[in-house]
């Protein structure tokens, strides 16, 4: 799934190889940083900590960069907009009692000690034994096992569950596996070897499902061409919705 997917910075185009970098002033209002490397052309990068920075080729002068910022300043005054309403990111707490998000739900920490848990609250729990009393660090151990074998089930039973709706268009042989990834949602390679974001499980279904049958459309055509999209539209009409809610929920999860 491409970087747009889950873009938490505006980015007109990203290369990186940093040679040098200073702090210029400019435009009335914006401040912004310049860092210049071999790169063939200007990007300018809108954080969503409201800063700009602006990459360039090392021969392109000061004026030109100007003239270019210049140019996109109605977009970089819209993000810095967007980016000053939106809510905090949400900070992971481990800890009893606290509230972490999986399936688009916000699910409650719970301590059990061998028996079956049980929640006096209408919130869904995770649960995880003996945390009374440990260190964060520890629970989130904990946490973080409970996470990842929930999520590797839940990405199997979607792949396969939709590999089943895309019968029709006999697939190749697929496999599912989850990774911390920090700028994708999932890839998949030539030999059907899918991998998800394991932060992807913390999402609404919905969002999930598109980014499952994203990947299986890769196996169909490998490149983000038109019949890619043909393909995505034709067995999830509703991915452009879908991947929209993705970028705007990962400023809460
Ligand atoms: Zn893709």
């Amino acid at each position: 799934m491409p970087l747009g997917l889950m873009i938490k910075y505006g980015i007109f185009a990203v290369f990186w190889c940093y040679l040098a970098c200073c702090r210029v002033s400019l435009l009335k209002s914006i401040e912004y940083s310049l860092v210049l490397s071999k790169r063939k052309t200007i990007a300018i990068i809108v954080k969503p900590d409201q800063t700009v920075e602006v990459r360039a080729p090392k021969r392109v002068s000061k004026k030109e960069v100007e003239s270019f910022l210049q140019l996109k300043q109605s977009w970089v005054l819209a993000k810095l907009q967007e980016f000053s309403l939106r809510p905090e990111t949400h900070k992971s707490i481990y800890r009893e009692g606290e509230s972490h998000y999986f399936l688009g739900e916000a699910h409650r920490i719970v301590d059990v000690k061998g028996e079956n848990p049980s929640s006096d609250i209408e919130q869904p729990i995770i649960a995880l034994r003996s945390i009374r009393g440990v260190a964060p660090e520890q629970i989130e151990k904990k946490f973080d096992r409970w996470y990842r074998k929930e999520a590797l089930a839940l990405f199997t039973d979607r792949h396969d569950y939709w590999r089943e709706q895309m019968a029709h268009l006999d697939l190749p042989g697929s496999d599912v596996t989850i990774r911390k990834m920090k700028r994708r949602w999932g890839s998949c390679t030539t030999k059907g070897k899918i991998t998800f974001n394991t932060a992807l499980a913390k999402y609404p279904l919905s969002c999930i499902d598109a980014v499952v049958v994203h990947e299986l459309c890769h196996l169909l055509e490998f490149s983000h061409n038109k019949r890619f999209y043909q393909f995505m539209s034709h067995v999830y009409p509703d991915w452009k919705t879908c991947d929209k809610q993705l970028q705007t929920l990962s400023w809460q999860y």
